[in-house]
Protein backbone atom coordinates (compact mmCIF):
# COMPACT_ATOMS: atom_id res chain seq x y z
CA UNK A 1 0.00 0.00 0.00
CA UNK A 2 1.46 3.72 -1.20
CA UNK A 3 1.67 5.61 2.09
CA UNK A 4 1.28 8.56 0.47
CA UNK A 5 -2.03 7.69 -1.18
CA UNK A 6 -3.20 6.69 2.86
CA UNK A 7 -5.28 9.66 4.27
CA UNK A 8 -4.15 10.31 8.10
CA UNK A 9 -6.68 9.79 10.75
CA UNK A 10 -6.06 10.49 14.27
CA UNK A 11 -8.24 8.75 16.80
CA UNK A 12 -7.80 8.94 20.99
CA UNK A 13 -8.37 5.70 22.85
CA UNK A 14 -7.18 4.41 26.69
CA UNK A 15 -3.80 4.72 27.58
CA UNK A 16 -2.60 1.46 28.78
CA UNK A 17 1.33 1.73 29.19
CA UNK A 18 3.37 4.48 28.29
CA UNK A 19 5.65 4.93 25.31
CA UNK A 20 6.12 5.79 21.55
CA UNK A 21 5.77 3.01 18.78
CA UNK A 22 5.77 3.49 15.28
CA UNK A 23 4.95 0.69 12.94
CA UNK A 24 3.26 -1.49 10.63
CA UNK A 25 0.23 -3.44 11.89
CA UNK A 26 0.36 -7.18 12.57
CA UNK A 27 -3.37 -8.45 13.00
CA UNK A 28 -4.08 -10.80 15.45
CA UNK A 29 -5.72 -14.08 14.99
CA UNK A 30 -8.47 -14.60 17.57
CA UNK A 31 -9.68 -18.15 17.70
CA UNK A 32 -13.47 -18.09 18.01
CA UNK A 33 -15.20 -21.26 16.51
CA UNK A 34 -18.60 -19.23 16.66
CA UNK A 35 -17.13 -16.72 13.41
CA UNK A 36 -14.45 -19.31 12.26
CA UNK A 37 -11.32 -18.09 11.77
CA UNK A 38 -9.57 -18.74 8.68
CA UNK A 39 -6.66 -18.47 6.98
CA UNK A 40 -4.24 -19.71 5.41
CA UNK A 41 -1.07 -21.61 6.66
CA UNK A 42 2.53 -21.48 4.84
CA UNK A 43 6.50 -22.72 5.65
CA UNK A 44 6.68 -23.57 9.33
CA UNK A 45 3.35 -22.62 9.83
CA UNK A 46 2.27 -25.69 9.00
CA UNK A 47 3.90 -28.43 11.23
CA UNK A 48 2.55 -25.47 13.98
CA UNK A 49 -1.02 -26.10 13.15
CA UNK A 50 -0.61 -29.61 12.80
CA UNK A 51 0.78 -29.35 16.65
CA UNK A 52 -2.00 -27.46 17.54
CA UNK A 53 -4.68 -30.06 16.10
CA UNK A 54 -2.37 -33.02 17.85
CA UNK A 55 -2.65 -31.13 21.55
CA UNK A 56 -6.00 -29.80 21.20
CA UNK A 57 -7.34 -33.59 20.27
CA UNK A 58 -5.36 -34.95 23.68
CA UNK A 59 -7.00 -31.68 25.70
CA UNK A 60 -10.13 -32.55 24.29
CA UNK A 61 -9.37 -36.57 24.78
CA UNK A 62 -8.74 -35.60 28.79
CA UNK A 63 -11.99 -33.50 29.17
CA UNK A 64 -13.84 -36.47 27.62
CA UNK A 65 -12.09 -39.13 30.25
CA UNK A 66 -13.25 -36.88 33.02
CA UNK A 67 -16.64 -36.42 31.65
CA UNK A 68 -17.03 -39.96 31.56
CA UNK A 69 -16.06 -40.26 34.57
CA UNK A 70 -18.40 -37.99 36.26
CA UNK A 71 -21.69 -39.51 34.32
CA UNK A 72 -20.73 -43.37 34.95
CA UNK A 73 -20.49 -42.13 38.85
CA UNK A 74 -23.68 -39.80 38.65
CA UNK A 75 -25.57 -41.56 35.95
CA UNK A 76 -24.45 -44.93 35.06
CA UNK A 77 -21.80 -47.09 33.00
CA UNK A 78 -23.94 -47.78 29.55
CA UNK A 79 -24.31 -43.80 29.52
CA UNK A 80 -20.84 -43.07 29.71
CA UNK A 81 -20.12 -45.37 27.29
CA UNK A 82 -20.93 -42.68 24.57
CA UNK A 83 -18.46 -40.57 25.66
CA UNK A 84 -16.05 -43.10 25.19
CA UNK A 85 -17.45 -43.15 21.20
CA UNK A 86 -16.59 -39.76 20.94
CA UNK A 87 -12.54 -40.84 22.26
CA UNK A 88 -12.55 -43.45 20.08
CA UNK A 89 -13.71 -40.73 17.08
CA UNK A 90 -10.92 -38.04 18.59
CA UNK A 91 -8.37 -40.48 18.16
CA UNK A 92 -8.75 -42.39 15.29
CA UNK A 93 -5.81 -41.99 13.27
CA UNK A 94 -7.32 -41.60 9.81
CA UNK A 95 -9.05 -38.46 11.25
CA UNK A 96 -5.86 -37.00 12.38
CA UNK A 97 -4.52 -37.81 9.28
CA UNK A 98 -6.97 -36.67 6.89
CA UNK A 99 -6.69 -33.26 9.18
CA UNK A 100 -2.96 -33.10 9.08
CA UNK A 101 -3.20 -34.07 4.96
CA UNK A 102 -5.73 -30.99 4.54
CA UNK A 103 -3.58 -28.47 6.05
CA UNK A 104 -0.46 -29.78 4.23
CA UNK A 105 -1.50 -29.64 1.11
CA UNK A 106 -4.68 -27.11 0.89
CA UNK A 107 -2.36 -24.68 3.57
CA UNK A 108 -5.57 -24.25 5.28
CA UNK A 109 -5.66 -24.00 9.51
CA UNK A 110 -6.50 -26.25 12.02
CA UNK A 111 -10.06 -24.75 12.89
CA UNK A 112 -10.75 -24.65 8.99
CA UNK A 113 -9.73 -28.56 8.47
CA UNK A 114 -11.10 -30.22 11.82
CA UNK A 115 -14.31 -28.76 10.80
CA UNK A 116 -14.53 -29.83 7.12
CA UNK A 117 -13.16 -33.63 8.09
CA UNK A 118 -15.53 -33.73 10.86
CA UNK A 119 -18.38 -32.29 8.72
CA UNK A 120 -17.87 -34.50 5.80
CA UNK A 121 -17.97 -37.69 8.25
CA UNK A 122 -21.26 -36.68 9.63
CA UNK A 123 -22.91 -35.63 6.39
CA UNK A 124 -21.78 -39.40 4.96
CA UNK A 125 -23.32 -40.72 7.92
CA UNK A 126 -26.93 -38.97 8.09
CA UNK A 127 -27.20 -40.21 4.22
CA UNK A 128 -26.87 -44.06 5.54
CA UNK A 129 -29.37 -46.17 5.09
CA UNK A 130 -29.10 -47.65 8.57
CA UNK A 131 -30.57 -45.72 11.99
CA UNK A 132 -27.93 -46.71 14.65
CA UNK A 133 -25.34 -45.31 12.40
CA UNK A 134 -27.55 -42.28 11.20
CA UNK A 135 -27.93 -42.24 15.02
CA UNK A 136 -24.03 -41.95 15.13
CA UNK A 137 -23.60 -39.03 12.91
CA UNK A 138 -24.26 -36.33 16.15
CA UNK A 139 -21.20 -37.71 17.54
CA UNK A 140 -18.97 -36.54 14.81
CA UNK A 141 -20.83 -32.98 15.42
CA UNK A 142 -20.23 -33.65 18.88
CA UNK A 143 -16.24 -34.19 19.02
CA UNK A 144 -16.01 -31.49 16.70
CA UNK A 145 -17.40 -28.79 18.76
CA UNK A 146 -15.04 -30.17 21.18
CA UNK A 147 -12.14 -29.84 19.32
CA UNK A 148 -13.23 -26.43 17.90
CA UNK A 149 -13.36 -25.16 21.61
CA UNK A 150 -9.88 -26.46 22.91
CA UNK A 151 -8.84 -24.60 19.85
CA UNK A 152 -10.61 -21.43 20.54
CA UNK A 153 -9.07 -21.19 23.93
CA UNK A 154 -5.77 -22.84 23.27
CA UNK A 155 -2.34 -20.50 23.06
CA UNK A 156 -2.79 -18.07 20.39
CA UNK A 157 0.11 -17.69 17.61
CA UNK A 158 0.66 -14.90 15.44
CA UNK A 159 -0.20 -14.96 12.01
CA UNK A 160 -1.38 -12.22 9.44
CA UNK A 161 -4.45 -12.59 7.73
CA UNK A 162 -3.65 -11.20 4.12
CA UNK A 163 0.09 -10.73 3.72
CA UNK A 164 2.64 -12.47 2.20
CA UNK A 165 5.61 -11.22 4.49
CA UNK A 166 4.04 -11.76 7.44
CA UNK A 167 6.63 -11.23 10.28
CA UNK A 168 4.42 -12.64 12.85
CA UNK A 169 4.64 -9.73 15.02
CA UNK A 170 8.44 -8.89 15.20
CA UNK A 171 8.85 -5.13 14.67
CA UNK A 172 5.15 -4.74 14.25
CA UNK A 173 2.22 -3.21 16.18
CA UNK A 174 -0.28 -5.59 17.32
CA UNK A 175 -4.15 -5.36 17.14
CA UNK A 176 -6.02 -7.76 18.66
CA UNK A 177 -9.87 -7.56 20.23
CA UNK A 178 -8.70 -8.01 23.82
CA UNK A 179 -4.76 -8.18 25.25
CA UNK A 180 -5.24 -11.19 27.56
CA UNK A 181 -2.24 -11.80 29.67
CA UNK A 182 -1.10 -14.83 27.34
CA UNK A 183 -1.24 -12.99 24.08
CA UNK A 184 0.97 -9.88 26.34
CA UNK A 185 3.52 -12.57 27.02
CA UNK A 186 3.66 -14.71 24.15
CA UNK A 187 4.49 -11.29 21.86
CA UNK A 188 7.21 -10.62 24.62
CA UNK A 189 9.20 -13.02 22.59
CA UNK A 190 7.92 -11.88 19.24
CA UNK A 191 10.15 -8.60 19.56
CA UNK A 192 6.27 -6.65 19.42
CA UNK A 193 6.80 -2.59 18.98
CA UNK A 194 3.26 -1.83 20.34
CA UNK A 195 -0.47 -3.23 21.41
CA UNK A 196 -4.20 -1.90 19.88
CA UNK A 197 -6.81 -3.80 21.13
CA UNK A 198 -10.25 -2.61 20.87
CA UNK A 199 -11.55 -3.90 24.48
CA UNK A 200 -9.03 -3.84 28.51
CA UNK A 201 -9.54 -1.62 31.10
CA UNK A 202 -5.85 -0.04 32.57
CA UNK A 203 -6.13 -2.78 34.94
CA UNK A 204 -6.47 -5.61 33.05
CA UNK A 205 -3.69 -8.37 33.25
CA UNK A 206 -2.64 -7.92 29.93
CA UNK A 207 -2.07 -3.83 30.54
CA UNK A 208 -0.17 -4.08 33.48
CA UNK A 209 2.24 -6.85 31.73
CA UNK A 210 2.42 -4.47 29.24
CA UNK A 211 3.82 -1.93 31.64
CA UNK A 212 6.21 -4.46 32.84
CA UNK A 213 7.24 -5.06 29.61
CA UNK A 214 7.42 -1.48 28.86
CA UNK A 215 5.51 -1.84 25.55
CA UNK A 216 3.16 1.07 24.58
CA UNK A 217 -0.05 0.10 24.69
CA UNK A 218 -3.47 1.77 23.84
CA UNK A 219 -6.93 -0.13 24.18
CA UNK A 220 -10.50 1.28 24.23
CA UNK A 221 -10.58 1.87 20.13
CA UNK A 222 -13.89 -0.53 19.08
CA UNK A 223 -14.43 -1.57 15.76
CA UNK A 224 -10.50 -0.57 15.15
CA UNK A 225 -9.83 -3.79 13.55
CA UNK A 226 -12.36 -2.84 10.56
CA UNK A 227 -10.24 0.61 10.34
CA UNK A 228 -6.83 -1.33 9.69
CA UNK A 229 -5.54 -4.81 8.25
CA UNK A 230 -2.20 -6.21 7.80
CA UNK A 231 0.86 -4.15 7.06
CA UNK A 232 -0.91 -0.65 7.94
CA UNK A 233 1.14 1.73 9.15
CA UNK A 234 0.42 3.11 12.69
CA UNK A 235 1.54 5.61 15.23
CA UNK A 236 0.61 4.84 18.61
CA UNK A 237 1.36 7.24 21.79
CA UNK A 238 1.01 4.97 24.77
CA UNK A 239 0.78 8.18 27.00
CA UNK A 240 -1.86 10.22 25.83
CA UNK A 241 -3.59 7.17 24.57
CA UNK A 242 -3.37 8.68 20.85
CA UNK A 243 -3.19 6.92 17.92
CA UNK A 244 -2.26 7.56 14.20
CA UNK A 245 -3.46 5.69 11.28
CA UNK A 246 -0.91 6.17 8.58
CA UNK A 247 0.59 8.87 9.81
CA UNK A 248 2.01 11.89 7.82
CA UNK A 249 5.87 12.64 8.06
CA UNK A 250 5.11 15.96 10.09
CA UNK A 251 3.01 14.20 12.58
CA UNK A 252 6.00 10.80 12.83
CA UNK A 253 8.53 13.91 13.46
CA UNK A 254 6.84 15.49 15.51
CA UNK A 255 5.49 12.96 18.22
CA UNK A 256 9.48 11.88 17.83
CA UNK A 257 10.04 15.46 19.08
CA UNK A 258 7.63 15.83 21.53
CA UNK A 259 8.16 12.18 23.04
CA UNK A 260 12.05 13.26 23.25
CA UNK A 261 12.28 10.67 26.49
CA UNK A 262 13.80 7.28 25.12
CA UNK A 263 12.54 4.10 25.22
CA UNK A 264 14.66 3.07 28.02
CA UNK A 265 14.81 1.28 30.77
CA UNK A 266 14.95 4.04 33.67
CA UNK A 267 18.19 3.52 35.74
CA UNK A 268 18.00 1.58 38.80
CA UNK A 269 18.27 3.50 42.03
CA UNK A 270 19.34 2.38 45.46
CA UNK A 271 17.15 1.36 48.26
CA UNK A 272 16.14 3.99 50.23
CA UNK A 273 15.10 4.28 53.96
CA UNK A 274 12.23 4.19 55.41
CA UNK A 275 10.51 2.06 52.98
CA UNK A 276 11.28 -0.95 50.96
CA UNK A 277 11.07 -1.33 47.28
CA UNK A 278 10.23 -5.17 45.94
CA UNK A 279 9.11 -6.16 43.09
CA UNK A 280 6.08 -7.88 41.38
CA UNK A 281 7.26 -10.53 38.64
CA UNK A 282 5.10 -12.91 36.80
CA UNK A 283 7.72 -15.41 35.17
CA UNK A 284 10.62 -16.99 36.49
CA UNK A 285 13.43 -15.16 34.01
CA UNK A 286 11.78 -11.74 35.42
CA UNK A 287 13.90 -12.10 38.31
CA UNK A 288 16.40 -10.58 36.37
CA UNK A 289 14.99 -7.36 35.85
CA UNK A 290 13.96 -7.03 39.67
CA UNK A 291 17.96 -7.45 40.55
CA UNK A 292 18.96 -5.58 38.08
CA UNK A 293 16.77 -2.97 39.65
CA UNK A 294 17.92 -3.50 43.02
CA UNK A 295 14.69 -5.23 44.54
CA UNK A 296 14.47 -5.46 47.73
CA UNK A 297 12.73 -9.21 47.14
CA UNK A 298 9.90 -10.60 45.26
CA UNK A 299 6.92 -9.05 46.64
CA UNK A 300 4.27 -10.63 44.25
CA UNK A 301 5.16 -13.38 42.29
CA UNK A 302 2.16 -14.28 39.90
CA UNK A 303 2.85 -17.82 39.69
CA UNK A 304 -0.48 -18.71 37.72
CA UNK A 305 1.34 -16.66 34.92
CA UNK A 306 3.85 -19.85 34.45
CA UNK A 307 1.18 -22.11 33.91
CA UNK A 308 -1.22 -19.78 31.63
CA UNK A 309 1.50 -18.74 29.08
CA UNK A 310 3.07 -23.10 28.96
CA UNK A 311 -0.64 -23.38 28.03
CA UNK A 312 -0.49 -26.31 29.79
CA UNK A 313 -0.47 -27.56 33.95
CA UNK A 314 3.90 -27.95 35.08
CA UNK A 315 4.82 -30.69 37.02
CA UNK A 316 6.42 -30.11 40.39
CA UNK A 317 9.57 -30.79 38.95
CA UNK A 318 8.96 -28.46 36.60
CA UNK A 319 7.42 -25.79 39.42
CA UNK A 320 10.55 -26.38 41.38
CA UNK A 321 12.96 -25.58 38.92
CA UNK A 322 11.22 -22.14 37.87
CA UNK A 323 10.76 -21.61 41.58
CA UNK A 324 14.38 -22.49 43.40
CA UNK A 325 16.11 -20.19 40.20
CA UNK A 326 14.20 -17.46 41.05
CA UNK A 327 14.94 -18.12 45.41
CA UNK A 328 18.40 -18.64 44.11
CA UNK A 329 18.76 -15.76 42.50
CA UNK A 330 17.42 -13.59 45.01
CA UNK A 331 20.22 -14.44 47.49
CA UNK A 332 18.34 -14.52 50.87
CA UNK A 333 16.32 -11.89 50.27
CA UNK A 334 12.18 -13.40 50.54
CA UNK A 335 10.19 -14.07 47.89
CA UNK A 336 6.43 -14.16 47.53
CA UNK A 337 4.87 -16.69 45.96
CA UNK A 338 1.05 -15.69 45.49
CA UNK A 339 -0.49 -19.25 44.61
CA UNK A 340 -2.07 -19.44 41.48
CA UNK A 341 -4.80 -17.03 40.94
CA UNK A 342 -7.00 -18.79 37.90
CA UNK A 343 -10.23 -17.78 37.02
CA UNK A 344 -12.38 -14.88 35.53
CA UNK A 345 -9.68 -12.90 33.59
CA UNK A 346 -7.26 -15.31 33.46
CA UNK A 347 -8.65 -18.42 32.39
CA UNK A 348 -7.00 -21.60 32.22
CA UNK A 349 -8.47 -23.84 29.96
CA UNK A 350 -7.42 -27.03 30.66
CA UNK A 351 -8.95 -27.46 33.88
CA UNK A 352 -12.04 -28.20 32.34
CA UNK A 353 -14.01 -25.37 34.07
CA UNK A 354 -17.32 -24.88 33.31
CA UNK A 355 -18.52 -21.42 31.44
CA UNK A 356 -19.65 -19.48 34.28
CA UNK A 357 -22.20 -16.28 33.85
CA UNK A 358 -20.16 -13.76 36.27
CA UNK A 359 -16.35 -15.04 36.67
CA UNK A 360 -15.48 -12.14 38.55
CA UNK A 361 -17.51 -13.47 41.60
CA UNK A 362 -17.55 -16.91 40.61
CA UNK A 363 -14.81 -20.52 40.51
CA UNK A 364 -11.96 -18.34 41.30
CA UNK A 365 -8.70 -17.30 43.38
CA UNK A 366 -8.94 -18.85 46.45
CA UNK A 367 -12.64 -20.98 45.99
CA UNK A 368 -10.89 -22.57 42.51
CA UNK A 369 -7.96 -23.95 44.96
CA UNK A 370 -9.90 -25.19 47.39
CA UNK A 371 -12.11 -26.61 44.95
CA UNK A 372 -8.88 -28.21 42.85
CA UNK A 373 -6.81 -29.10 45.97
CA UNK A 374 -4.08 -31.24 43.45
CA UNK A 375 -3.17 -28.10 41.58
CA UNK A 376 -2.58 -26.17 45.27
CA UNK A 377 -0.49 -29.63 46.96
CA UNK A 378 1.33 -29.93 43.46
CA UNK A 379 2.39 -26.51 43.74
CA UNK A 380 3.06 -26.46 47.49
CA UNK A 381 5.45 -29.03 47.14
CA UNK A 382 7.75 -27.29 44.71
CA UNK A 383 7.12 -24.21 46.80
CA UNK A 384 8.67 -26.19 49.50
CA UNK A 385 11.53 -28.09 48.10
CA UNK A 386 12.58 -24.01 46.72
CA UNK A 387 12.60 -22.89 50.22
CA UNK A 388 15.55 -24.87 50.95
CA UNK A 389 17.38 -22.05 49.07
CA UNK A 390 15.98 -19.01 50.67
CA UNK A 391 13.31 -17.97 52.54
CA UNK A 392 9.77 -18.07 50.80
CA UNK A 393 6.38 -16.76 51.50
CA UNK A 394 3.42 -18.27 50.29
CA UNK A 395 0.64 -15.81 49.32
CA UNK A 396 -3.13 -17.22 48.95
CA UNK A 397 -5.40 -14.97 46.50
CA UNK A 398 -8.99 -14.01 46.93
CA UNK A 399 -9.36 -14.83 50.43
CA UNK A 400 -12.99 -13.92 51.68
CA UNK A 401 -12.21 -14.38 55.65
CA UNK A 402 -10.42 -16.50 57.83
CA UNK A 403 -12.07 -19.92 57.75
CA UNK A 404 -10.89 -20.26 53.85
CA UNK A 405 -7.14 -18.49 55.27
CA UNK A 406 -6.93 -21.65 57.43
CA UNK A 407 -8.09 -24.35 54.79
CA UNK A 408 -5.96 -23.08 52.48
CA UNK A 409 -2.94 -23.19 54.78
CA UNK A 410 -3.82 -26.60 56.10
CA UNK A 411 -3.64 -28.33 52.88
CA UNK A 412 -0.25 -26.64 52.20
CA UNK A 413 1.10 -27.81 55.50
CA UNK A 414 -0.60 -31.00 55.44
CA UNK A 415 1.20 -31.57 52.08
CA UNK A 416 4.81 -30.32 52.35
CA UNK A 417 5.08 -32.56 55.88
CA UNK A 418 7.02 -35.12 54.42
CA UNK A 419 8.93 -32.50 51.94
CA UNK A 420 11.97 -31.19 53.32
CA UNK A 421 11.98 -27.69 53.50
CA UNK A 422 13.37 -24.05 54.78
CA UNK A 423 11.80 -21.16 56.04
CA UNK A 424 8.29 -20.77 54.61
CA UNK A 425 5.71 -18.22 56.18
CA UNK A 426 1.69 -17.93 55.11
CA UNK A 427 0.12 -14.65 53.82
CA UNK A 428 -3.09 -13.57 53.06
CA UNK A 429 -3.45 -11.12 50.04
CA UNK A 430 -5.79 -8.52 50.93
CA UNK A 431 -8.27 -7.93 48.00
CA UNK A 432 -11.45 -8.55 48.73
CA UNK A 433 -13.14 -5.93 51.04
CA UNK A 434 -14.40 -8.36 53.74
CA UNK A 435 -11.30 -9.90 54.42
CA UNK A 436 -9.93 -6.50 54.83
CA UNK A 437 -12.82 -6.31 57.48
CA UNK A 438 -11.90 -9.16 59.37
CA UNK A 439 -7.98 -8.32 58.67
CA UNK A 440 -7.27 -7.96 62.58
CA UNK A 441 -8.29 -11.62 63.13
CA UNK A 442 -7.09 -12.99 60.12
CA UNK A 443 -3.45 -11.30 60.91
CA UNK A 444 -3.56 -13.08 64.01
CA UNK A 445 -2.93 -16.10 62.37
CA UNK A 446 -0.99 -15.15 59.48
CA UNK A 447 2.11 -13.91 58.93
CA UNK A 448 1.85 -11.35 56.77
CA UNK A 449 -0.47 -9.15 54.19
CA UNK A 450 -0.76 -7.84 51.01
CA UNK A 451 -3.04 -5.65 49.68
CA UNK A 452 -4.48 -5.96 46.49
CA UNK A 453 -5.51 -2.98 45.10
CA UNK A 454 -6.42 -4.07 41.82
CA UNK A 455 -8.59 -6.10 42.72
CA UNK A 456 -10.03 -4.49 46.11
CA UNK A 457 -11.29 -1.42 43.91
CA UNK A 458 -12.89 -4.13 41.67
CA UNK A 459 -14.79 -5.54 44.70
CA UNK A 460 -15.25 -2.18 46.39
CA UNK A 461 -16.63 0.00 44.13
CA UNK A 462 -18.46 -2.40 41.97
CA UNK A 463 -16.07 -1.51 38.70
CA UNK A 464 -14.67 -4.05 36.31
CA UNK A 465 -11.52 -3.43 36.20
CA UNK A 466 -11.55 -4.98 32.97
CA UNK A 467 -13.80 -2.71 30.89
CA UNK A 468 -12.76 0.07 29.12
CA UNK A 469 -16.00 1.62 29.33
CA UNK A 470 -16.32 2.11 33.13
CA UNK A 471 -12.40 2.80 33.19
CA UNK A 472 -13.28 6.61 33.81
CA UNK A 473 -14.69 5.34 37.36
CA UNK A 474 -12.05 3.23 38.33
CA UNK A 475 -10.56 5.72 40.60
CA UNK A 476 -8.11 4.81 43.50
CA UNK A 477 -8.23 8.36 45.17
CA UNK A 478 -11.79 7.75 46.37
CA UNK A 479 -11.65 8.08 49.92
CA UNK A 480 -13.47 4.87 51.03
CA UNK A 481 -10.78 2.60 49.21
CA UNK A 482 -8.00 4.66 52.00
CA UNK A 483 -10.39 3.63 54.66
CA UNK A 484 -9.91 0.37 54.03
CA UNK A 485 -6.40 0.74 53.34
CA UNK A 486 -6.18 1.67 56.83
CA UNK A 487 -8.05 -0.80 58.49
CA UNK A 488 -5.55 -3.42 57.01
CA UNK A 489 -2.68 -1.49 57.86
CA UNK A 490 -3.66 -1.24 61.49
CA UNK A 491 -4.60 -4.41 61.75
CA UNK A 492 -0.67 -5.21 60.49
CA UNK A 493 0.67 -2.75 63.21
CA UNK A 494 -1.70 -4.03 65.96
CA UNK A 495 -0.64 -7.68 65.45
CA UNK A 496 2.49 -6.83 64.32
CA UNK A 497 2.45 -8.42 60.78
CA UNK A 498 4.17 -6.78 57.95
CA UNK A 499 1.95 -5.49 55.53
CA UNK A 500 2.33 -4.36 51.85
CA UNK A 501 0.59 -2.48 48.66
CA UNK A 502 1.13 -4.26 45.44
CA UNK A 503 -1.57 -3.42 43.34
CA UNK A 504 -0.40 -1.14 41.10
CA UNK A 505 -1.18 1.95 42.16
CA UNK A 506 1.76 1.01 44.40
CA UNK A 507 3.79 2.23 40.99
CA UNK A 508 2.19 5.38 41.11
CA UNK A 509 4.03 7.58 43.32
CA UNK A 510 1.33 10.21 43.29
CA UNK A 511 -0.15 7.51 45.88
CA UNK A 512 3.56 7.18 47.78
CA UNK A 513 2.50 9.38 50.67
CA UNK A 514 -0.65 8.20 51.39
CA UNK A 515 0.74 4.82 51.59
CA UNK A 516 3.20 5.61 54.05
CA UNK A 517 0.95 8.13 55.83
CA UNK A 518 -0.62 5.06 56.77
CA UNK A 519 2.17 3.38 58.53
CA UNK A 520 2.82 1.01 55.31
CA UNK A 521 6.70 0.64 54.77
CA UNK A 522 6.81 -1.86 51.54
CA UNK A 523 5.82 -2.00 48.57
CA UNK A 524 5.74 -3.95 45.27
CA UNK A 525 5.57 -3.02 41.75
CA UNK A 526 6.92 -3.82 38.21
CA UNK A 527 10.20 -3.59 38.53
CA UNK A 528 11.15 -0.81 35.90
CA UNK A 529 8.58 1.22 37.97
CA UNK A 530 10.71 0.85 41.23
CA UNK A 531 13.39 3.37 40.31
CA UNK A 532 10.42 6.10 39.93
CA UNK A 533 8.98 5.27 43.87
CA UNK A 534 12.43 5.35 45.53
CA UNK A 535 13.27 8.54 43.73
CA UNK A 536 9.89 10.25 45.03
CA UNK A 537 10.40 9.30 48.32
CA UNK A 538 14.37 10.79 48.03
CA UNK A 539 12.32 13.86 46.66
CA UNK A 540 9.65 14.23 49.16
CA UNK A 541 12.64 13.63 51.70
CA UNK A 542 14.67 16.23 50.42
CA UNK A 543 11.70 19.01 50.40
CA UNK A 544 11.05 18.44 53.67
CA UNK A 545 14.63 18.66 54.59
CA UNK A 546 14.47 22.18 52.92
CA UNK A 547 11.30 23.23 54.82
CA UNK A 548 13.37 22.95 58.11
C1 LIG B 1 -4.33 -7.03 42.84
O1 LIG B 1 -5.44 -7.53 42.70
O2 LIG B 1 -4.13 -5.87 43.25
C2 LIG B 1 -3.12 -7.80 42.51
C3 LIG B 1 -1.92 -7.34 42.78
O3 LIG B 1 -3.27 -8.99 41.90
P1 LIG B 1 -3.67 -9.16 40.37
O4 LIG B 1 -3.50 -7.82 39.70
O5 LIG B 1 -2.78 -10.19 39.81
O6 LIG B 1 -5.08 -9.58 40.43
MG1 LIG C 1 -5.83 -9.66 42.41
Amino acid sequence: MNKSLQKELKIKGLPLSPGLAIAKVCMFNERRHSNLPMYKVRGEGIELEIGRVERAIEIAGNKLDEIKKQVAERIGNAEAEIFVAQKMIMEDTTLIEKVADLIKNHCVNAENAVSSVLDSYETRLQEVDNEYLRDRASDFGEVKRRILDVLSDMKPSLQCTDEKHCQRGKNRIIVAEELTPSLTVDLETELVLGFISERGGQNSHGAILARALGIPAVSGLPDFRKKVGCGTELLINGDSGEVVIWPSEETITMARVEHEKPILMPAASDPVLGLKVMANISLATDVKEAIHMKAEGIGLYRTEMEIIISGKLLSQEELYQRYSNVVKEMKGLPVTFRTFDVGSDKPFPFLNISHEQNPSLGFRGARLLLGKKDLLQNQARALARASIHGPINIMYPMVIDLAQFLELKTIVEEAIKDTPKGTIKHGVMFEVPSACLDAREILEHADFGSIGTNDLIQYMFAIDRNNEFVAYDYNPGRPALWKMIKIVADAGAATGKSISVCGELAGDPTYLSKIMNLGIKVVSVSSRLIPGIRNELNKECNLMKGEK
